[in-house]
């Protein structure tokens, strides 16, 4: 199946912008290339990264330039328990998200259906479902790598622990 994926590195943002009716400006160009360098940013992140170049800006400017962008359907806001909210340019592609547990790095996942809603509940009565959010929670590689090691490493420890106590 094919998706419309917003690939950041091709996105116009000045066609983008314009033809969401918004004004062009160094700042909002700013905004969009930090969540092309950093997808699923804070916007503590954003701001750090637009600073960089538009060191006028202010927390304030990113708040009321990514609520513009959610608004417009520009960038998609996700929220995970117990995370500030995060910014992307990857919209309409009904993609997931996993959250490393450890880490709390986000990655895309994929849609194994591709169109939203891609879950029905058995009865939903009149409930008329537009999309299903879903969130996958669990260890990244990397994470996993480490934990995996340490577990090695300490079953290593108590073998010779073992040994030199027998
Ligand atoms: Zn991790
Ligand atoms: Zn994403
Ligand atoms: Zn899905």
């Amino acid at each position: 199946m094919l998706h419309t994926i917003a690939q950041p590195d091709t996105v116009d943002v000045v066609a983008v912008l314009r033809e969401h009716g918004l004004k062009v400006t160094a700042p909002r160009r700013a905004v969009i290339a930090a969540l092309a360098a950093k997808p699923h940013a804070a916007v503590d992140e954003v701001f750090e990264l637009v600073r960089q170049t538009q060191p006028t800006t202010s927390l304030q400017a990113m708040y009321s330039i990514l609520g513009a962008y959610v608004v417009a359907g520009i960038v998609q806001r996700l929220e995970p328990a117990g995370s500030p909210a995060r910014y992307e340019l990857r919209t309409n592609d009904n993609h997931h998200h996993a959250v490393c547990e450890k880490c709390e790095r986000i990655f895309d996942i994929d849609c194994a259906v591709g169109a939203a809603p891609c879950l029905i509940p058995e009865n939903a009565g009149d409930f008329q479902i537009t999309r299903a959010e879903v969130i996958y929670w669990g260890l990244c590689a990397a994470c996993e790598a480490t934990s995996r090691q340490a577990t090695e490493a300490s079953q290593a420890f108590s073998a010779s622990e073992h040994k030199l106590l027998s």
